[in-house]
């Protein structure tokens, strides 16, 4: 009696074990706010959906607590485009060529990688989420690159999104390297704020031709992933297989720590 209720607990374990890693890892993604809706392109949803993961929209926090009950239940992080971010966060004075920002979402931002830090979640940083991942690691920002970056390329392209512009440059040292394993490549760019001063503990992994920063990460000590371009619009427009490995290595990043 007692060996059969043994083995069936064990079975039992056995199972619950397997679906959970069965089931798709859960990627938490940030959004903006404009007339009293959450705003996020279909792109980066689409994107976690085509890697294998299950999208979750964070609405805004204001507080460590509620970021953190968040980020409980999610598997990693998807930190995406947006407005710029408020220079206040790290310590300048608005420039003239700053464009609209929303302290409500750097807060909330700020809060949740912080929390996915403490938890030790995978973070994927695209275009603003780059920008406010550095400032949150204890990076500055370049508030407009066309009147801060002397000889600065066109960062802002009018074509659409699903078409490359401007080319980057990739450090073969860099975990983005393996991953994508090319030293050049051109990306799209929709972006006028850029990375300035890199944070502490962070590694620049990429640049436009004009110095601009377009990608750095923060392996080993720290699981994030950011680049300044927005390769949701590749996978989801163009069904790029080059790009959506950026999506599939967050879930596979969300798997490994399950
Ligand atoms: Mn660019």
């Amino acid at each position: 009696m007692k060996r059969s209720f043994l083995l069936s607990l064990i079975l039992t374990l056995f199972c619950l074990t397997a679906l959970a890693q069965a089931s798709k890892p859960v990627i938490g993604i940030t959004t903006g706010f404009s007339n009293q809706l959450y705003t996020l392109r279909y792109t980066c949803v689409e994107s976690i959906k085509q890697a294998g993961g299950i999208p979750f929209i964070l609405p805004f926090v204001d507080n460590a607590d509620d970021a953190r009950d968040y980020i409980a239940r999610v598997d990693g992080l998807l930190l995406s485009g947006g407005a710029d971010v408020d220079p206040i966060n790290y310590n300048e004075e608005p420039e003239r060529a700053l464009g609209s920002v929303d302290p409500d979402r750097d807060l909330a931002e700020l809060l949740f990688i912080e929390a996915a830090k403490n938890a030790n979640k995978p973070i994927l940083a695209i275009c603003r989420g780059s920008q406010i991942l550095n400032v949150a690691f204890g990076g500055t920002l370049y508030q407009d690159i066309p009147s801060s970056v002397r000889g600065a390329l066109k960062h802002g392209q009018s074509q659409p999104g699903k078409f490359p512009s401007h080319s980057i440059s990739i450090s073969k040292d860099s975990y983005l390297y393996q991953l994508i394993g090319l030293e050049e490549v051109r990306v799209n760019s929709f972006h006028h704020q850029g990375v300035k001063d890199i944070a502490p503990d962070l590694k620049v992994t990429a640049h436009a031709p004009d110095g601009v920063v377009e990608a750095y990460e923060g392996f080993p000590k720290w699981d994030v992933l950011a680049v300044q371009f927005h390769p949701e619009y590749f996978v989801a427009d163009n069904h790029d297989p080059l790009w959506l490995k950026l999506f599939t290595d967050l879930i596979d990043r969300a798997n490994k720590k399950r």
